[in-house]
C-alpha cells in the first residue's frame, strides 16, 4: 500500500520533526536508521489499523468473563484465570501468573444527603481505601475550599469538627492531561483535611461528565494523622453543594460508608511471551493493568489496553519471522490501589531488568492515537524520528520526550529501561473511568485498532533492531508521585 510517493512523505515528515526540534535536518541521501525491509514489516503493522483486528474480543473477552476486578475479589481471581487461558490459547509462550499480595479493600452501604438549609439526596462513592463512617454516618457541617492550597491555608478553629468539601473541577482536554492536574484532592484531600481536624471529607469527583454517577479513585493516608472517611459526590451534587455554600447559610451533610479493609489478599502478574529468534533474553515488555474499579466493569480502564498489547504481540507472532527480542505481555495486578503488581514485577525481575531494552504501557481507554511519548538516551532521537514518521498514517506522529509510560511500567525508570507510550485522545474517557459507565459499549473499535497498529508496529521495531535503545540517562531516573 505504500510505493515510492509515500516514502518521499516520510523523509519530508522526518526534515520537518527534525526543524521542529531545532536540530539539523537528516540529510535526503542519510541512510535510513531502520533497515527497508524493517520498516516495511512495520508498516504492514500499521496497515492493520485499516483492515481491523482483533483486539476487542479480548478486550470483551476480560469485561464479560470477570467484569468487576479488584484486588482480592472473584473478578480479580476470574482475571487472572482468564488471561492465563487467552494467552495459552493464543499461542504465547511461558503463560504464567507470577503471584503477590496486595491490599484487599472492599465497598460497603454508601448514603449521603444534605441536611441543611433544605433537604436533598447526595449521589456519593467510597474512596478506594477509605475507612468506614460510624454506623450511624457522620453528620457535620461542610466547609467548602476550592483546592488543598486553600485548606492548608484555614485555621484549625474553622476547619475542627466539619466535613471539608474540597470543590475542585477537573479540566477536559483533548488528552486528558486535566486528569493529573485534579487528582491531588482525592489522593491527599483525607489526610491534608484530618490535619486540620476535620471528621470527614467529601471531594467533587474527578472526572468531567455531568452525570450523577460519582467517580472513585485511589486514596491514601498518611501516617501518624487520623484517618477520615472520605467520598466523591457526583459532579451535578457537587455544584448543588456549591450553590447552597454562596447562599451564606451553614450547609450541613449526613453520609455513610460501610466500606472495609480486609488487608491483604494474594492476586497475581499475567504473562505471556513472542520469544525473540537472536536475542532472547533481551525482553520487550508491553503492559496494561488487568484489575479494575469495582463499580463498573473496567472496559475502558484498562480493559482497552489489555486487548491493545495482546493483540499487538499476537500480530508480532503471526509475522513470517520473529524479531530478535522477546516480546513480554504483562498485564498488571493492583494498579488501581496500590501498585503492588508493578512494584513486584520490578523487584521479581531485578536481575534482568539490565536486558529490559523498552517497556511501553497501555491505560487510557481507546481513544485514537494522537502521539508518542518516549524516554530514552539521547543517541535514540534519529530511531525515534523514523519510528515517529512510521506511525504518521494513524495520526501519532507528534513526538513527546521526558514520559513515564504508564503507572504499572513507571518503577522500571529505576533501572534506566527506556520507557514509551503511545498518546491518545481522551477527552470523553474521563466522563466514565471509575464510574459504573465504563462498560463493553463505550470501546471506540476503530481507534483502539489503531491503537493497537501503533503499539504492534513501535514494539516490532523495539524487538527488531540490532542495537537497543540508549537507557534512560542517569539524572532522569526519579519516580513519579501517583
Ligand atoms: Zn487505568
Amino acid at each position: 500500500m505504500r510505493g515510492g510517493t509515500l516514502r518521499w512523505t516520510h523523509i519530508h515528515a522526518l526534515a520537518l520533526t527534525a526543524l521542529a526540534l531545532g536540530e539539523p535536518a537528516v540529510a535526503a541521501d542519510a541512510p535510513p536508521v531502520i533497515p527497508p525491509e524493517m520498516r516495511r514489516t512495520a508498516e504492514a503493522l500499521v496497515d492493520k489499523a485499516f483492515v481491523g483486528t482483533r483486539a476487542s474480543e479480548w478486550v470483551r473477552g476480560l469485561v464479560d468473563t470477570a467484569g468487576s476486578r479488584l484486588s482480592g475479589s472473584p473478578g480479580d481471581k476470574l482475571a487472572i484465570e482468564w488471561g492465563v487461558a487467552t494467552l495459552k490459547r493464543l499461542g504465547f509462550a511461558n503463560v504464567r501468573a507470577e503471584k503477590l499480595m496486595a491490599p484487599h479493600w472492599v465497598r460497603g452501604v454508601e448514603t449521603g444527603e444534605v441536611v441543611a438549609p433544605y433537604p436533598h439526596k447526595l449521589f456519593l462513592t467510597a474512596l478506594g481505601g477509605s475507612v468506614p463512617t460510624p454506623e450511624s454516618g457522620l453528620d457535620a457541617e461542610i466547609l467548602e475550599v476550592a483546592n488543598l492550597e486553600e485548606l492548608d491555608a484555614k485555621k484549625p478553629e474553622d476547619v475542627r469538627g466539619k466535613i471539608v468539601f474540597i470543590n475542585k473541577r477537573m479540566q477536559r482536554t483533548l488528552d486528558g492531561t486535566g486528569y493529573g492536574k485534579a487528582a491531588d484532592v482525592r489522593h491527599r484531600g483525607a489526610s491534608r483535611a484530618a490535619k486540620q481536624g476535620a471528621i470527614g471529607v467529601i471531594i467533587r469527583s474527578i472526572g468531567t461528565d455531568s452525570n450523577r454517577t460519582p467517580h472513585t479513585g485511589g486514596m491514601r493516608y498518611l501516617d501518624g494523622i487520623p484517618k477520615i472517611p472520605a467520598a466523591a459526590v457526583s459532579n451535578p451534587d457537587a455544584d448543588l453543594l456549591e450553590r447552597l455554600g454562596k447562599e451564606g447559610k451553614p450547609v450541613r451533610v449526613r453520609f455513610t460508608l460501610g466500606c472495609r479493609d480486609k488487608g491483604e489478599a494474594e492476586t497475581a502478574n499475567v504473562i505471556g511471551e513472542v520469544p525473540g529468534r537472536g536475542s532472547p533474553k533481551e525482553i520487550i515488555v508491553l503492559g496494561c493493568h488487568r484489575d479494575a474499579w469495582e463499580l463498573g466493569t473496567g472496559a475502558e480502564d484498562d480493559a482497552a489496553g489489555c486487548g491493545i498489547v495482546i493483540e499487538a504481540a499476537r500480530l508480532i507472532a503471526g509475522l513470517g519471522s520473529r524479531p530478535r527480542r522477546t516480546i513480554r505481555v504483562v498485564l498488571y495486578a493492583n494498579e488501581e490501589n496500590g501498585l503492588a503488581g508493578g512494584r513486584k514485577y520490578a523487584a521479581d525481575h531485578a536481575a534482568e531488568l539490565p536486558l529490559h531494552a523498552a517497556a511501553l504501557e497501555a491505560d487510557l481507554g481507546s481513544g485514537r492515537p494522537i502521539g508518542f511519548s518516549w524516554n530514552a538516551g539521547p543517541s535514540s532521537i534519529p530511531l525515534m524520528k523514523e519510528i515517529s514518521s512510521l506511525l504518521e498514517p494513524l495520526g501519532a506522529s507528534a513526538l513527546t520526550p521526558d514520559g513515564l509510560g504508564g503507572a504499572d511500567i513507571s518503577p522500571l525508570v529505576l533501572s534506566g529501561v527506556p520507557l514509551f507510550s503511545v498518546r491518545q485522545e481522551a477527552s470523553r474517557y474521563f466522563d466514565l473511568h471509575h464510574t459504573p459507565n465504563d462498560t463493553f459499549d463505550k470501546i471506540d473499535i476503530p481507534s483502539l485498532d489503531k491503537m493497537t497498529a501503533a503499539v504492534a508496529a513501535f514494539a516490532y521495531v523495539a524487538a527488531s533492531m540490532k542495537e537497543p535503545f540508549e537507557k534512560i540517562p542517569a539524572e532522569k531516573r526519579k519516580l513519579p508521585e501517583f
